[in-house]
């Protein structure tokens, strides 16, 4: 269910997510329990911040903070990195009440300067944003809603359910939230109690206060997450991947950076197939399926030359082979290394004529194969399978040709000499 190691958010994580910045909005003066104050609840753009240190683990490797701008895992989007008194921050944990950051190495106590790495929060704001707005816009045109969104880290999903996702679904839905990416709306964050909030895209269940997140004109949504101030800072929406997941179907998207990033890639790799087939970039398709159908009647024309050759070599070691006493002509064929799909052309072209026998041994892998005309006098499937039997291989077939195998090429003379 998770990639890339964090953890798929569901809307009732965003919620729950959402009350908790209301119990640290209301008890952070009166609680005995030093609680971290969420920064990056009211301002998603700070990244250098100074803060006390107020506990640590046992290893000393988990320091707590009286505030932090750190982003812990939750809602879908992953957790930030950056430095803690110089030290690298590896992981950051929400633990309800406090926020747990996990340290390469011990800090000492006292006042610190925090630094997040901002790249990678802003592109978790551009996706962030953008899979609400992404997430909106399928609601609103096509009455599809979001059960669940994952910020990967090259790709983000959300899942969709409530009807099919058709590819024109995707592209009216893409088109519209880009429009809406270049009106650049406002996108506001604001706290209002439960009780009386309204116009949500998706009813909280909870009660107190709740954090929400706007889009100007479009959606208001309970969410904990960081986000940009305004739709233009989401850039570009692509819309990728479509996959049936159950009853719902996941939509894999790229905002901002990583739709430059992405759409460099394909140009790239695009690029070089058009320069194999010697193409201009949107003749491409059309000259890969062109090559493909010319392939497809190479191996046809192939298979049919093989058949041929094997009708041709069939009958001419048929007259190359002196008939014995009782009349019939048996021929046996060492082979060292092949396959027995071949041989087995040949051998019923040789048997096609009458008073035929044919036998072939296959040094690698060690195999059989019999052949016999119907009025060559014997059954190949039944002589086969007791040869065989014997040399511990198996195998068989019907009374005209049989086949089969054995465990080690040193047997292959005794079977030979059973059939002969
Ligand atoms: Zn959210």
């Amino acid at each position: 269910m998770t990639k890339s190691g964090t953890q798929r958010g569901s809307v009732e994580i965003e919620a729950r997510h959402s009350l908790r910045a209301t119990q640290a909005h209301q008890l952070c003066h009166n609680s005995s329990v030093s609680m971290t104050e969420r920064l990056y609840y009211t301002d998603s753009y700070l990244h250098d911040f100074r803060a006390r240190v107020t506990g640590f683990s046992q290893d000393r490797r988990t320091v707590y903070l009286d505030r932090t701008a750190f982003y812990p895992s939750s809602g879908g989007q992953p957790f930030d990195t950056g430095s803690i008194g110089g030290v690298a921050v590896l992981d950051v944990a929400d633990e309800e009440e406090r926020i747990a950051h996990r340290l390469a190495e011990p800090v000492a106590e006292g006042e610190v300067d925090c630094a997040i790495d901002w790249n990678r929060r802003f592109d978790h704001m551009q996706q962030h944003s953008g899979q609400h707005l992404l997430s909106a816009v399928f609601h609103e045109m096509f009455s599809l809603h979001t059960v669940s969104f994952h910020l990967g880290s090259e790709t983000a999903t959300i899942d969709l359910e409530g009807g099919a996702v058709e590819p024109r679904t995707v592209l009216a839905a893409e088109q519209r939230a880009n429009e809406i990416v270049f009106e650049n709306r406002p996108v506001t964050v604001h706290f209002e109690d439960a009780a009386a909030v309204q116009g949500l895209r998706k009813a909280s269940e909870r009660d107190g206060t709740l954090r929400i997140v706007a889009i100007d004109g479009l959606d208001r949504s309970a969410c904990g997450g960081t986000h940009v101030r305004s739709t233009g800072e989401i850039g570009l929406i692509l819309l990728r991947k479509l996959e049936k997941i159950r009853q719902s179907v996941r939509v894999e998207f790229v905002c901002g950076g990583r739709a430059a990033g992405r759409a460099r890639a394909d140009y790239e790799a695009l690029t070089k197939v058009a320069q194999l087939f010697s193409s201009s970039l949107d003749d491409t398709p059309a000259m890969v399926a062109a090559q493909l159908e010319t392939a497809r009647a190479a191996e046809r024309a192939r298979r049919k030359l093989e058949l041929d050759l094997a009708a041709y070599q069939g009958a001419e070691l048929y007259r190359a082979t002196e008939a014995g006493a009782d009349g019939v002509r048996r021929l046996v064929q060492r082979v060292t290394r092949g396959s027995l799909e071949e041989l087995r052309a040949v051998a019923q072209n040789f048997t096609a004529q009458p008073k035929a026998v044919f036998l072939a041994t296959l040094t690698d892998p060690p195999s059989v194969l019999l052949a016999a005309s119907a009025d060559a006098g014997i059954d190949a499937g039944k002589l086969l399978k007791a040869a065989l039997n014997e040399a511990g291989g198996r195998g068989g077939g019907n009374a005209r040709i049989a086949q089969g195998s054995v465990p080690e090429a040193g047997v292959l003379e005794r079977v030979l000499e059973k059939l002969g």
